[in-house]
């Protein structure tokens, strides 16, 4: 049976659903400012593990991951230019333009990486109406207070009556030293309040009409709302990445509480992490890297360009909760690890039944569940599959043998673990050398329908400095009817 950790009790739990055979499941989503980097491969790969363990265990999931298209300001939750905002004036866009263009984009990502789209993806922009509702249920009930034409939660009230702090595990004298004093906390009662609403300034662009001022919601109001909105007043869980614990999460927990009287959540549930060769991933240390500079090798700490798959093996290959750091070589590591898996599902796919089985191939479906079960353990469930891949070997090299059923139900354990279950796209150039070409496929393109037109004008030329060139980097190409083709 299920055991996931709960943030809010600090173990792990049977996982039992408020409904039976049903789960609602909330993720916070992107703010679509900019690409996606490693910090969002993550919680996407995590929670797209429980998603889809969760299906394979039967129930009916709706998950629901929200896109921050509004009230996500630079400095906190509170201060600074909405990050939106400010793109849109740099690059003198609407800001529904560049929410949009970061939107394909993070789509694009998550598909390269194999993450199943959510089942609803609510942007917080669409639903100010019922933002405005949620305050003011707030209000009514006393927890918060107007300043200014702007709503802030009243923590101190709500602390006497609640226990704030009861997710990141602070209490209130840890939290007040904490909160860094900014311009306009004078609006504040106290420096830990956070705002409900916010009165926007006459240069910030997206604004709506509300009860209190022309403005636009606090960032946390967003995730309360749509997640009470989709999945019901209490819900089965919560995720999200480990740096959202506070103030984010524990400000949804507040709003909640304060609304509807109860906590909105079951079990909160937090992925660890992302460093880069020990380092915490910003700006400020030069090592933001996108997804798309993974997948295209175009940073100056990597060695190479790393597939998709390579990256998404590589999150999998730890446990959620423990920290993961990212560097070249681990990544080349990675890469090698998966392109065995590969082989091996190639080989099993191939492999022919005998009469008897000599293999050690006993047992690996109810090994695989139990570590899942384990609260999600997918290093483990590699572990069992890399096991597993020795005895293909054995099998194929003709040194261990196996029966026609036990094949079969072998064939069935690894695609349901590593291809439904961990995600993973064995299939994709299985036998080859696990070189994606993906990353070059656009420039060999160019390059090889250029040769076609220098064929057509008959410089032969160039068209023979293309293909000679390309054949002496590793490439092999085929003229054919239609144009050509061509491998690595
Ligand atoms: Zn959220």
């Amino acid at each position: 049976m299920l055991q996931i950790y709960n943030t809010l009790s600090r173990q792990k739990e049977y996982f039992r659903p408020i409904h039976e055979g049903h789960v609602g499941m909330y993720v916070c989503g992107p703010t679509v400012y900019g690409d996606a980097h490693l910090g969002h491969a993550r919680p996407a790969i995590t929670f797209d593990l429980l998603y889809r363990y969760l299906m394979h265990l039967g129930y009916k999931v709706r998950y629901v991951r929200n896109i921050t298209d509004v009230g996500h300001l630079e400095h906190d939750a509170d201060e600074g230019e909405d990050k939106i905002a400010k793109k849109a004036r740099l690059e003198q866009l609407e800001p529904m333009e560049v929410v949009q263009y970061y939107t394909n984009r993070y789509h694009h990502d998550m598909e390269s990486l194999n993450v199943l789209p959510p089942s609803i993806e609510p942007h917080a922009s669409g639903h100010i109406i019922e933002q405005i509702a949620f305050v003011k249920r707030i209000l009514e009930n006393g927890y918060a207070y107007i300043s200014n034409g702007s709503v802030y939660m009243d923590v101190e009230k709500y602390a006497k009556d609640y226990h704030y702090g009861k997710l990141s595990g602070r209490n209130l004298d840890e939290i007040v030293t904490d909160t860094r004093e900014l311009d306009g906390q004078q609006e504040k009662r106290h420096s830990y309040d956070f705002a409900l609403w916010k009165k926007a300034a006459p240069e910030h662009i997206m604004h709506w009409p509300s009860p209190w001022s022309e403005g636009f919601p606090g960032w946390h109001m967003e995730c309360s709302t749509m997640g009470t909105k989709y999945l019901g007043e209490e819900f089965d869980i919560h995720g999200g990445g480990m740096d959202l614990m506070f103030p984010h999460h524990e400000a949804e927990i507040a709003q909640s509480c304060a609304a509807l009287g109860h906590d909105s959540v079951r079990y909160w549930m937090h992925n660890n992490m992302i460093t880069i060769a020990g380092k915490k991933m910003g700006k400020s240390y030069h090592n933001f890297i996108t997804l798309e500079q993974f997948f295209k090798g175009e940073h100056e700490l990597l060695s190479k360009p790393f597939s998709p798959m390579t990256i998404r093996f590589f999150i999998l290959m730890a446990h959620y909760r423990s920290t993961v750091d990212f560097s070249s070589e681990a990544l080349e590591a990675a890469e090698k690890g998966f392109a065995r898996l590969q082989d091996a599902y190639a080989r099993l796919m191939k492999s022919q039944p005998s009469a008897t089985t000599t293999a050690d191939v006993a047992g690996l479906n109810q090994r695989c569940i139990d570590a899942m079960d384990d609260d999600l353990n997918s290093p483990i469930v590699l572990q069992h599959l890399f096991d597993s891949a020795k005895q293909i070997n054995s099998i194929a090299d003709g040194k261990a043998t196996i029966n026609a059923t036990d094949l079969e139900e072998l064939k069935a354990t690894w695609h349901t673990f590593a291809i439904e279950i961990l995600g993973l796209r064995l299939e994709d150039d299985a036998a080859g050398s696990g070189t994606d070409t993906t990353p070059y496929k656009g420039a060999i393109d160019m390059l090889l329908n250029m040769r076609l037109e220098a064929k057509r004008n008959k410089d032969w030329a160039t068209s023979d400095k293309i293909r000679n060139e390309l054949t002496a980097l590793g490439f092999t190409i085929k003229d054919t009817k239609d144009g050509f083709e061509w491998s690595l």
